[in-house]
Parts: structure tokens; C-alpha cells; sequence
């Protein structure tokens, strides 16, 4: 459908009408969604949309999208986005009569007013695109019950059965292609019984001919079917593959901080085990459980041929079967012992490289390698009993299938002797077993592989499982705006996993623009606070409010592009300076950046490097000392100009000439946006005009900056 919209409409259409007439329809279907949180759902940022970036943000909030010829006397499916004459885009709503509609223009996002087709129609330039809710029938533009809506926002329905469920035309023609397959395997069983009961004993040369004609017609078929098969398979699952993925990142993306995740490495680890689930999606594994249920159609021919003879295969088939689901258990445990034993491995492998400077530099290399021998002596001493186990049911299908054919021949030599029917009937029987019990015994082979793809298939459900910032189902009011305002209310907080709270009823209020320093020991939860107001963790009890509004119900995507943050732990990434100072905010102008690193004191340093801001800096920031990091963090933190800035401890790495400079710069360039800075250093106060004092996760103390010092708490808390 996607390929069938894009060629005939405009490819590069305005860039807002599009995403105005998706959020219009949005509203309409009482799902609305914010202009932040559209781009943070689709990767063309800072690109115009075109009708691809249409079709693929609608399909991820589940509506579908569709082409229809509006034809003088029919408008089509609705809600529709309708290109009209004057290049301009109308967004239909509903139907209100036969003769009226419910529209309004993409670019004005006002009230939509009614329109009369009559009048209407003439100006379509001849296509609509419609976006229907997925599962509601096109005209069914009615609000949707709420129950509805979840199963809706669902980014093409359950992340791994969705996109293969997409395919399902394919698997069907997969599956009548093994039938036919199937069937044509009869045929070679067939002629070698003609020949050897009719063609030789009447010596009908000419007729083994034509048969030789037909079977090799047969062949070429098979052949070509064969390769088919193959081919819509691939392709089903390279599609499945991309969407499986896509969403695989995005809960990486939008999963909740308070899930607590265990190591990188380990995690990295489980995700790709994605490559060994589309791996047994792929052709080869999967024709072998496809050509499973074919096993009947040979078992009742060599009935009709063989009589009795088909109770060799019969009796072979459950032996087969029972040997290998009586391994299963261990098997299954072995496997998933060994998987977590590579996921360990692999943990211990991604902790090394990410500190290898610190490793090298404690001398701390020979208990790693310990960590690492143990870990890999204990994989492949699973490795080899699990490789043991799927062996030995490999050899006992293996036996059963030779074993098969011998007592075929033996029982159609008895049969012949008797009378009761001719050699032929013992080569196609024989031919016969050999396809009936051969796939199962296929798969018996691949019982280690079923079950690794399983294991890893329920790893990256449980991950799949894990709460996201942005649920199935919950909509967000839009708030393109913020004054600035941070109150929390009686908050308390404690880690996932941990018992003693970090917060224990905090309270405070900070008014927009207010420049406020939360200061306090060692461990009393500064770095909290600015956690709970960046909406990275929310309360346990009590309220987090921005303006007001309780942080929960605010879309993460406005929520952090309201909030300038610099954090503890300046995180960069590898690629260019510009690059890393716009990140996360891909409009901004050369001038946006060149002011905030100016501001940051990024300047300061790029100006003597000959590559200016095209400079390339490695993974984490590598190549840069850590304060010029740190700047490099704080242009990152103002580059958008938010209405709020939380620093966390952002000039602990610069020396004082830096950081002083830097505090006179963003005070005369603060002009109204709330700053909280969460700091042990005195310097930074000549930045704001309030203090919060926290000990132990209380406020021992709050106000403005004289006089909160000169309290007594202060007194007793040496921090401040
Ligand atoms: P501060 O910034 O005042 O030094 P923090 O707010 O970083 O203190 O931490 C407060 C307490 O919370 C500390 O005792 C710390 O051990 C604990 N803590 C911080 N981060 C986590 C975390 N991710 N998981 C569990 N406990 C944490």
C-alpha cells in the first residue's frame, strides 16, 4: 500500500499541511498528540514530510492508510487528506449529510467548518488519502471506545506477531506451495512403479517416454515452485525483519528509567538475539516445520500402494518424535542456561572495552580475565552437553529413517512373495517413507535450533514487557509552552529494587524564572531532585508539578524539550561538534549554536582547533578533556533556549578561570528562563538568588540565598 500511494500524489507536498492534517485527524479521533512527541515518533526529523513520512507516522499510531480516486460524485473513505487545485491540502473529518462534510484547511488547525460536496468536489485534484483507524471500517470516524484506543496505538499491533501477521498472504501462498511441492514428490515414487510393474514387463518403450515427459514437466515445476517458496519467504521475513526491529528500539528509546535493566552489555546481548529468531524465520528452517503436515499425504499413499506397509513408518514416526521430546527438558534448561552464560559473557566482554583505560590503569586486567575464563570455561561446558543431547536425537532419527527403508523392502518382499503385489509397489513405498519420515527427522536436527529461537524469543518479550514512558493507549495533552514553574509536593522517592527512600517528603516551589541552587551532602539526593523534574523517574507518592501540571501528564517528548539539562555523567556521542551540540534538537540555526557555545565556553577552545566545529570526537566524548566536555554539554543544554535549565554539578571539571567566565556569561544571558543548579561548589551560587538545602532526602532549608544562610540548619549542614 505504501509503494502504491507514493508514486501518483506530489512526493515532496508543504512541509506542515501533512503532519497538520495527521494531527487533525488525530484530535478528531480523540487521540490527540503533540507536534514534539509526532517528531519524536518518526526519524525524519528535520526534513519537509512528504507523503512517505505521512504513511509511515500514520501507520505507527495505528491508522491505516489508503488511496482512493475522488470522482466528481464520490469523495471516498474519510477521514481523508484531500489535495485541492490550488496545491493547498484539506483535511476531511466526517461526513455530516450526503451533501456536506466536516473539513478544514491542514494549515489552519482552527475549527473545522462545513463544507457542501457539491462545491467541493470540483476542486479535488483528483486523489484522496484516507486514515482509517486499523480494525474500524472506512466512514467509521467516530470516536473510538476507549478499549479500543490501546489496542490501537500499538505500533502495527503486537510487536513481533504484528509485522509477521502482515505477511500472512504470504504464508498462505508458502504453505500451497508446499502443498503442491508435496504432491509432486508422489510423482517420482509413481514412475518408478510403472516402470517396473507396467513399462518392463510389457516392454512399452513409447509409453516410458511420454512418462519420462511428464515426470521431468513435474521436476521443472518443482523447481520452480521451490524457488519461489524460498524467495516470498525471505522476503516475508526481511519485512518483518525491519518492523520487528524498528520496534525493538523504540521501547529501547521510550523504555521507563525506573526499569531497572541490568548491564549494557547483558542487554545488548538479548537484543541481538533478534538475529537468531529471524535467522529460523528465514527459508531453510522454516520449510523443514512447513513440510511437517505433508507426512500424512505419503503415509495414506503408500497405504493405497503398500497396504500394511505403512505401519513401518507409522511405528517409526512416534519412536522419532518421543526421543526427541524426551530430551526436551534438559535441553530447554541447557540452552537457557547457555544463552544466560553468553549474555554474561558478553556483559563482561562490553564492561572491559567501555573502561579499558581505567582497567589498564588500576592493573585491575588479571581478575577481568579470570571473570572472562570462568565465564567462557562454564559456556562450553554446557555447549558440549547440550551439543551431546541434540546429537544423540539426531542419530536415533537417523536410525529410524535407514532403519525405515529396510523394513519397507523387507515387508513388500514378504507382500510380493505372497502375491499381493508387484516390485514396483516396493520402490515407491520405499521412496514414499523416505518423505514421510524424512522432514521429521529434519526436525529433530533442528530441536536445538527451536529451542535457542524460543529461549530468545521469550528474552525479548520479557523486555518487550517492560513499562514504556509513553503507553499503549494514554494520550498526552499538547503543551507547546511552559512558564517555568517546578513545585514538588510532600515528594517521596526510592529506587526500583531499593527499600529506603532517597526523597522523604519533599516539598518546594520554584517561580518561573527564578534562579535556585539545591545544594546539600553527599548522597542526599540533589541529583534525585533534578532526576524527578527532568520526568527520567516519578514519585512514589506526593507530585512533581511543571506550571502546575503533574509531570505524569505531560509528554516526555515537550516535557525534556522545555528543559535545558546538563547531567552529572556528560554523555557524548561520537560524530561531529556541531553535531553533538544540536543533538536533540536537529532545527536549530548555525547561529543557535555558534551563540550557545559561545555562551558554554565551547568557543573559547574551538577557535584554535583548525577544524572548528566539523570536529570529530570519539565514542563518549573521546578527545576532548573532561571540562571541555562539559561545555560542550551545557551549549548542548542551551542551544534550544528552553524555558528551564537544570545543571547538574555542570562545571566540576573546569578549572575556575573557565567556570567563572561561564557564570557571567549565562547570568547576563538568563533573562527570565528558571534555572536549578544542583552543586557542592559555592562558586556556582553567584549564579542564583534562592537556596533549597536537602539532607538525608528532607529540605532542612529554603529561601532566599542571605537568608537561608545565615539559618541555623545551614549551620549544622557544612555542605552549603
Ligand atoms: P547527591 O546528588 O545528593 O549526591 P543522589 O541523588 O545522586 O545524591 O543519590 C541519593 C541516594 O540515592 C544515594 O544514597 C544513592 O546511593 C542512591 N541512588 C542514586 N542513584 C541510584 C540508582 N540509580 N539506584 C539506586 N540507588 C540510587
Amino acid at each position: 500500500m505504501i509503494e502504491a500511494v507514493t508514486p501518483t500524489l506530489p512526493a515532496r507536498a508543504a512541509a506542515d499541511p501533512l503532519k497538520a492534517g495527521l494531527r487533525a485527524i488525530l484530535n478528531w479521533l480523540e487521540r490527540p498528540i503533540s507536534d514534539a512527541a509526532l517528531d519524536s515518533r518518526i526519524p525524519h526529523l528535520g526534513t519537509a514530510w512528504t507523503v512517505d513520512t505521512l504513511v509511515e507516522a500514520a501507520d505507527s499510531l495505528g491508522l491505516e492508510v489508503s488511496q482512493h480516486n475522488v470522482t466528481l460524485a464520490d469523495l471516498g473513505p474519510v477521514p481523508c487528506l484531500l489535495w485541492l487545485k490550488d496545491g493547498s491540502v484539506l483535511t476531511v473529518l466526517e461526513r455530516v449529510d450526503a451533501q456536506q462534510v466536516r473539513a478544514l484547511l491542514a494549515h489552519q488547525m482552527e475549527r473545522p467548518g462545513r463544507l457542501q460536496l457539491a462545491d467541493l468536489l470540483p476542486q479535488v485534484q483528483g486523489q484522496s488519502l484516507a486514515l482509517v483507524p486499523r480494525r474500524a471500517k472506512p466512514d467509521a470516524a467516530q470516536p473510538l471506545p476507549t478499549e479500543d484506543v490501546g489496542a490501537l496505538m500499538g505500533r502495527r499491533g503486537h510487536w513481533f506477531w504484528g509485522p509477521l501477521l502482515q505477511s500472512k498472504g504470504v504464508y498462505l501462498q508458502v504453505a500451497v506451495a508446499a502443498l503442491l511441492v508435496n504432491l509432486f514428490a508422489i510423482a517420482s515414487s509413481v514412475f518408478s512403479m510403472t516402470v517396473y510393474d507396467r513399462v518392463i514387463p510389457n516392454n512399452a518403450m513409447d509409453t516410458l517416454t511420454a512418462l519420462l515427459l511428464g515426470v521431468t514437466i513435474i521436476f521443472a515445476c518443482d523447481f520452480v515452485i521451490r524457488s519461489l517458496r524460498a524467495y516470498f519467504l525471505d522476503m516475508a521475513s526481511a519485512q518483518a525483519d525491519a518492523s520487528i526491529a524498528d520496534a525493538l528500539f523504540e521501547q529501547v528509546l521510550d523504555i521507563k528509567m525506573k526499569v531497572r535493566l541490568g548491564s549494557t552489555g547483558n542487554l545488548a546481548s538479548v537484543l541481538k538475539e533478534f538475529e537468531s529468531v529471524r535467522e529460523f524465520l528465514t527459508s531453510a528452517t522454516l520449510t523443514a516445520f512447513i513440510d511437517l503436515p505433508f507426512a500424512i499425504i505419503f503415509l495414506v499413499v503408500i497405504y493405497l500402494i503398500g497396504g500394511p506397509m505403512v505401519w513401518v513408518p507409522l511405528v517409526a514416526i512416534p519412536v522419532m518424535v518421543l526421543a526427541a521430546l524426551a530430551v526436551q527438558p534438559k535441553l530447554r534448561a541447557l540452552i537457557k542456561e547457555s544463552q544466560e552464560g553468553g549474555h554474561q559473557k558478553h556483559a563482561i566482554l562490553v564492561e572491559t572495552l567501555s573502561g579499558l583505560e581505567t582497567i589498564k590503569a588500576m592493573g585491575a586486567g588479571a581478575s577481568l580475565r579470570r571473570r572472562w575464563q570462568e565465564a567462557v570455561a562454564h559456556q562450553s561446558h554446557i555447549g558440549l552437553q547440550t551439543r551431546m543431547l541434540s546429537q544423540l536425537t539426531g542419530n536415533v532419527a537417523n536410525a529410524a529413517q535407514q532403519f525405515t527403508q529396510v523394513l519397507v523392502v523387507t515387508a513388500g518382499a514378504y507382500l510380493v512373495q505372497k502375491g499381493q503385489m508387484g516390485f514396483g509397489a516396493i520402490i515407491a513405498c520405499t521412496i514414499l517413507a523416505g518423505r514421510a519420515v524424512g522432514p521429521i527427522a529434519q526436525v529433530t536436527q533442528l530441536i536445538t535450533r527451536l529451542n535457542q529461537t524460543l529461549e530468545s524469543y521469550q528474552a525479548l518479550a520479557r523486555f518487550m514487557a517492560h513499562e514504556r514512558e509513553h503507553k499503549e493507549g494514554q494520550t498526552f495533552l499538547e503543551r507547546p509552552d511552559f512558564k517555568g514553574r517546578i513545585e514538588f509536593r510532600d515528594v517521596v522517592f526510592s529506587y526500583p529494587k531499593t527499600t529506603r527512600p532517597v526523597l522523604d517528603g519533599v516539598s518546594f516551589c520554584i517561580e518561573p524564572g527564578q534562579r535556585v541552587a539545591v545544594v546539600g551532602k553527599i548522597g542526599s539526593g540533589k541529583t534525585t531532585v533534578a532526576k524527578l523534574i527532568l520526568g527520567l523517574y516519578t514519585p512514589d507518592s506526593g507530585a512533581v508539578l511543571i506550571d502546575g501540571v503533574d509531570v505524569r501528564q505531560i509528554d516526555p517528548a515537550d516535557l525534556r524539550r522545555a528543559l535545558g539539562v546538563v547531567m552529572q555523567d556528560t554523555w557524548l556521542m561520537s560524530g561531529t561538534l556541531r553535531q553533538n551540540i544540536a543533538f536533540g534538537s536537529e532545527f536549530v540555526s548555525d547561529a543557535d549554536v555558534l551563540a550557545a557555545a559561545t555562551l558554554a565556553g565551547v568557543e573559547d577552545f574551538v577557535r584554535e582547533i583548525p577544524e572548528g566545529y566539523s570536529l570529530r570526537i570519539g565514542e563518549r566524548g573521546e578527545g576532548l578533556s573532561g571540562g571541555q566536555r562539559q561545555a560542550v554539554a551545557i551549549a548542548r543544554a542551551l542551544v534550544a533556549r528552553p524555558r528551564m535549565l537544570v545543571l547538574d554539578e555542570a562545571t566540576s571539571a573546569m578549572d575556575s578561570a573557565a567556570e567563572e567566565a561561564f557564570i557571567r556569561r549565562l547570568k547576563a544571558s538568563l533573562s527570565g528562563q528558571t534555572l536549578v543548579t544542583v552543586t557542592h561548589k559555592s562558586s556556582l551560587l553567584a549564579l542564583t538568588t534562592h537556596l533549597i538545602v536537602l539532607d538525608k532526602g528532607r529540605v532542612v532549608a529554603q529561601g532566599p540565598t542571605e537568608q537561608v544562610m545565615g539559618s541555623e540548619a545551614v549551620a549544622r549542614s557544612p555542605a552549603a
